[in-house]
């Protein structure tokens, strides 16, 4: 696998160094397609966490400290435009390492170059503002960085998540430490290389592989941390809020979903019918805003659970070179938590079955897509995130059941509304609990420009957008006292 890399991915990189982990230790890379090991990647630990920490301080002292808004802007843009000419081979590898059918490994690869121009060209456009105060004052506020910022990135969009975390975090003027899962590596490095031809200086981002429990823990509990970004499990994400009240620092969580479609009498169905089933089966449903819950009105509902039936019966799971309507889960343990989800919906109806390839290898994570019609809102179904091609169809009558069937779970980061009726579409998005409501779509291509994040145990902060820099900065206020 390695002749397929324009980078060393034993390898660590911190300080603009390529290095061997303080440990001298590999973890093994496996192919979710077929089981089988392609490789290794280092097994960072404490001591490369605290040197990396180290080299992004020493980054702050220096050249990147130093270095106006303007040119940070025009690293990031030169990072992004080198993204797009390796996009076929960041897709390839994501494809090998995580098990993405190709099309949506490309789509990954473009949106991170995509977050490198957007956040290239807002980093010299983030202002402070002047403040009338008493007479004799003048007073201002300067946004300005944290400093060391922790990213804690999950397996299942590392492209997407490295480019709207670091992305604005380095825009901002921070430094920062990445520590990607160890399931999904590969791309990290890849971008760290790509970022190193680009210009951006040594120590401004440090990438370290390794284990949650190791390398993770270590980012998340050093006091030279100033702000920690975290998307993956609720679990862990309360782990990294502990860590982080430990050291006093501002932290961001991003904990996935429950995220319902809420399609009524009036909806234009033939419009809606993509976006249902697409929004739960994309990443073969392992994506924190997919849309596992469908409530449909009585009306509708008979129609539309067919159509959706059809729909996931044609689903194909396969490698993901085949480029397939979904490829593998990320693991055998992600296979064996989902096969367990769809066994407790034994007593239910399944309204539509997709299949595995004929062709797709015994030891690839494979399963089948599957709707469950008529589900009572509070089965485990309908209340858990599965981080599977997953979906439920619950029925219901009036609106105002509507919004407490969509609010009635722990989470809260996405949901949308199908209707023609205007002034429904307005009160649900206000009655809605969820940090993104969208009205007759669903996810709106995923734009880089919109904040997005949750409410409940989906987490809080918000990234994307201009609110990502926001979060990634700290606002000091200047009152000059002048006579
Ligand atoms: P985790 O929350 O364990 O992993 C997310 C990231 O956190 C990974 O980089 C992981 O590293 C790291 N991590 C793990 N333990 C620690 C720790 N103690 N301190 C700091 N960092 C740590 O998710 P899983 O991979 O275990 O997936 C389990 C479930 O979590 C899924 O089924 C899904 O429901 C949910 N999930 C949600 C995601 C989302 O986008 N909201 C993303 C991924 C998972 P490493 O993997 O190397 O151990």
């Amino acid at each position: 696998m390695q002749k397929h890399l324009w980078y060393d991915a034993t390898q660590i990189y911190i300080g603009g160094v390529w290095k061997s982990p303080a440990g001298g230790q590999q973890l093994p890379l496996q192919n979710p397609s077929n089981g089988q090991e392609i490789g290794s990647i280092a097994r960072g630990t404490a001591p490369d966490i605290d040197e990396a920490v180290t080299a992004a301080q020493t980054a702050l002292d220096g050249e990147w400290g130093r270095m106006s808004a303007l040119e940070r802007g025009r690293i990031l843009t030169r990072i992004g435009q080198l993204v797009g000419t390796r996009l076929d081979d960041l897709a390839m590898i994501e494809a090998m390492d995580v098990g993405k059918p190709l099309t949506q490994a490309k789509n990954d690869a473009i949106a991170l170059a995509r977050y490198m121009e957007f956040y290239g060209g807002a980093a010299d456009k983030i202002m402070g503002e002047t403040i009338p105060y008493l007479d004799g004052y003048t007073v201002y506020t300067l946004r300005e960085p944290h400093g060391v910022t922790g990213h804690i990135v999950p397996w299942n969009y590392p492209m997407q998540i490295i480019g709207r975390s670091v992305g604005a975090a380095l825009a901002m003027g921070n430094a920062c430490v990445l520590k990607p899962a160890e399931e999904a590596c590969l791309t990290a490095l890849a971008f760290v290389a790509l970022a190193e031809e680009a210009g951006l200086p040594p120590g401004a981002l440090n990438v370290v592989p390794g284990s949650g429990e190791e390398a993770g823990a270590a980012l998340t509990a050093h006091p030279g941390v100033n702000h920690i970004s975290f998307t993956g499990s609720v679990g862990v994400g309360k782990l990294v809020q502990k860590a982080a009240a430990e050291n006093v620092v501002p932290v961001t969580l991003e904990l996935g979903g429950k995220s319902p479609q809420i399609v009524f009498d009036d909806a234009d169905l033939d419009a809606a019918l993509p976006f249902l089933v697409g929004a739960c089966i994309q990443n073969a449903g392992q994506t924190c805003s997919a849309s596992s819950r469908i409530l449909i009105q009585r009306g509708v509902y008979d129609e539309l659970v067919a159509r959706m039936g059809v729909s996931f019966d044609g689903m194909i799971s396969a490698p993901a070179q085949m480029d397939a309507n979904l490829g593998p889960l990320i693991s055998a343990r992600q296979k064996e938590i989902v096969t367990g989800y769809t066994e407790s919906g034994n007593d239910l109806r399944i309204a539509g079955q997709g299949r595995v390839h004929d062709d797709a290898p015994d030891d690839g994570h494979y399963v089948a897509a599957t709707l469950f019609a008529d589900v009572p809102p509070d089965h485990k179904l309908a209340q858990e995130e599965i981080f599977g091609p997953i979906q439920v169809a619950i029925p219901f009558d009036t609106e105002e059941e509507a919004i407490a069937i969509a609010n009635g779970t722990d989470f809260g980061l996405v949901a949308s509304i199908w209707t023609k009726d205007g002034a429904r579409q307005m009160r649900l998005a206000k009655s809605i609990r969820t940090g993104q409501v969208f009205i007759n779509n669903y996810g709106a291509g995923g734009g880089v420009e919109l904040p997005f994040g949750g409410t409940g145990k989906s987490g809080h902060g918000r990234e994307k957008g201009f609110e990502a820099l926001y979060g990634f900065s700290t606002l000091k206020t200047v009152a000059a006292n002048h006579g």
